[in-house]
């Protein structure tokens, strides 16, 4: 077979810049030979498993964990199936590069570690044409976009367009933990401008200088995107994440009802820390409906997980205001009561009859709670006096703090052990490495989304569900809570180990299926046994493994 140069565009060359087909020193002889490969690539074939061990080396050389970040963009820029097999496989070592915490920093370091553009960047310049924007996206299959605007990235605040590094990220874990397929993604980043000055002054920030559209201009520039999403990708999950608060109730409320969406910080932290809870409970004793929780914050996750666990009570047996009875809440302003006149709309169903008490601790000594839960994004509000507090309140007391990154976190591991004398079943929203307190190892768990969203993702997919909905929530964190095992938890981890999560996700989405099917909010036809739904769903899931290509005929390779 003789070989002559193909136009660029269906070139073998070109496979060799396309992420999605490339496998570069793996292309098979055959390949090679049929693709007009050959003399582009050294000559020995090398598999998977050599370039797997070729990146590692690699990425564990990079000084620093941005570095490392740096490496495995430019990875998945190069070759994704390589990409994955490498995150598939090494989960606990890699989430925390391509999420929290390392995409945080990545994040705020957006404009000035640039290499190539990732996702697609929708402007306040781009309305009355976002749906001409959304076609300009290579993939037309599109089933799952995860859109932010940039204004709270993780606790980090107003980041502006350099909050791309999180639906990219998002997206990554979903292709990871769930094996949608990364062609089905498409990671969002609206840009309406950024409130934060250095930001603005940066000549290497890369989004538009200008303050943030508000009002009804940014409602009606959201509103254009959403319709325009319907109109070009009508079968996609659409997964808002990190907005300010007072945009996200909002916008959760527009469209829950119009369109398939939902709210990972609201929603996906909820089943995150309802599941974290009941496992929790099956460590101390106590089953859910005995919990009494006062969470530091009264945000999007904190209101948010309050209102799935006060659902998830109630469908144990307690009534509606028995459930919010138990739930307290905290804000900047102290303790969410009745007599505040200052309460967000989201915060007033849990205004309580109590006196004001304007200090954490004193909080803990009025209502006894079983469980803190932080989710404040504030650093070290979990002090050494409150920890010890619960500690002498309760003997198995639960603290969770789960504002990200590591360094907003209310404690970390190893204050919540030590100060609590081992005692406290702990869970945290960026990871800490095991303790080791009075010779006994603790393993802390995860309470990262990256145990939900994917699944949940995952069995909206596979069913075409037209909305997504609580119970859908309430199924995934009684299913994760189900997956941890006597063993985990005798190590303190109420969650089970991310090397599992792929098989974690599977469940996850079959229950979600099944959840879809009774609602009938179906539009695929699905199997009607559990065993079957539960091939149909695997089936469906994304393996990082090379396809053959022999067979593909290009320009080049044709004789
Ligand atoms: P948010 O802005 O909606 O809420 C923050 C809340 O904290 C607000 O109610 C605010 O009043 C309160 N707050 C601020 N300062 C306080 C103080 N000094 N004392 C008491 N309360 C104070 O943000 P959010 O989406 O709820 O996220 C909060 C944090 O939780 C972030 O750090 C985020 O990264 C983290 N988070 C973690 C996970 C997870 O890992 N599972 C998921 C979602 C959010």
């Amino acid at each position: 077979m003789s070989m002559h140069r193909g136009s660029e565009s269906d070139s073998g060359v070109q496979l060799l810049h396309d992420p999605l087909r490339n496998k570069g020193t793996a292309f098979s002889a055959a390949e090679r030979e049929a693709l007009g490969l050959r003399g582009l690539l050294p000559p020995g074939v090398q598999t998977l498993e050599n370039q797997v061990q070729r990146a590692l080396e690699n990425c564990r050389k990079q000084a620093g964990p941005l570095e490392k970040y740096i490496y495995l963009m430019a990875l998945e820029d190069r070759n994704q199936t390589l990409f994955y097999r490498v995150v598939v496989d090494h989960l606990d070592e890699m989430m925390p590069i391509i999420y929290t915490p390392t995409v945080g920093r990545a994040c705020q370091e957006y404009g000035h570690i640039f290499r190539r553009p990732r996702g697609l960047y929708v402007s306040a310049e781009d309305r009355g044409r976002i749906r001409d924007v959304l076609r300009n996206w290579p993939q037309q299959d599109v089933r799952v976009i995860v859109v932010t605007d940039g204004e709270r990235i993780l606790g980090l605040g107003d980041l502006g367009s350099n909050g791309m590094g999180i639906p990219v990220g998002k997206l990554a874990l979903y292709v990871a933990c769930a094996g949608i397929h990364p062609r089905q993604c498409l990671p969002v980043t609206l840009d309406v401008g950024t409130n934060r000055d250095e930001l603005l002054a940066d000549p290497l920030y890369l989004g538009l200088r200008q303050r943030r559209l508000t009002g009804a201009s940014y409602d009606a520039f959201v509103d254009e995107f959403v319709d325009a999403v319907q109109e070009v990708f009508p079968r996609t999950l659409l997964q808002f994440e990190d907005f300010a608060n007072h945009n996200a109730f909002r916008l959760l409320e527009r469209y829950r009802e119009r369109v398939c969406t939902f709210n990972d910080d609201i929603q996906g932290t909820a089943a995150v820390v309802l599941a974290g809870l009941i496992s929790a409970g099956r460590v101390t004793g106590a089953g859910l409906t005995e919990q009494r929780l006062l969470t530091l914050g009264a945000g999007e996750a904190a209101i948010g997980s309050g209102d799935l666990i006060v659902s998830a009570m109630m469908e144990d047996g307690l009534s509606l205001e028995e459930a919010r009875g138990r739930c307290w809440f905290f804000d900047s302003r102290g303790l969410v009561v009745r007599s505040r006149d200052d309460l967000a709309a989201h915060k007033q169903r849990y205004a309580h009859d109590h006196a004001p008490i304007g200090d954490f601790l004193a909080a803990i000594e009025a209502l006894r709670p079983t469980a803190i839960i932080g989710a404040s994004g504030q650093a070290r509000m979990f002090t050494r006096e409150i920890v010890q507090a619960l500690s002498r309140i309760h003997d198995r007391p639960i603290v969770f703090s789960l504002s990200n990154p590591t360094s907003k976190s209310e404690c970390t591991a190893e204050q919540a052990y030590g100060w609590s004398d081992g005692r406290a079943v702990f869970a945290s929203g960026s990871p800490f490495d095991p303790v080791t307190i009075h010779g006994k190892r603790f393993v802390p768990g995860q309470g990262n989304n990256a145990y939900i969203f994917p699944g949940v993702g995952l069995g909206i997919v596979a069913s075409g569900a037209r909305h997504v909905t609580d119970p859908m929530f309430r199924a995934a964190a009684r299913t994760l809570a189900a997956e941890v095992s006597d063993e985990d938890r005798e190590t303190g981890s109420i969650f089970p180990p991310l090397s599992r999560i792929r098989d974690v996700s599977a469940r996850i989405a079959v229950a979600v299926v099944e959840i879809v099917r009774r609602m009938g909010l179906h539009r695929e036809s699905l199997p009607d046994d559990r065993e079957a739904l539960e091939r149909y769903v695997r089936e469906r899931m994304y393996q990082p493994v090379y396809e053959s290509l022999a067979g593909v005929r290009t320009t080049a390779g044709r004789a």
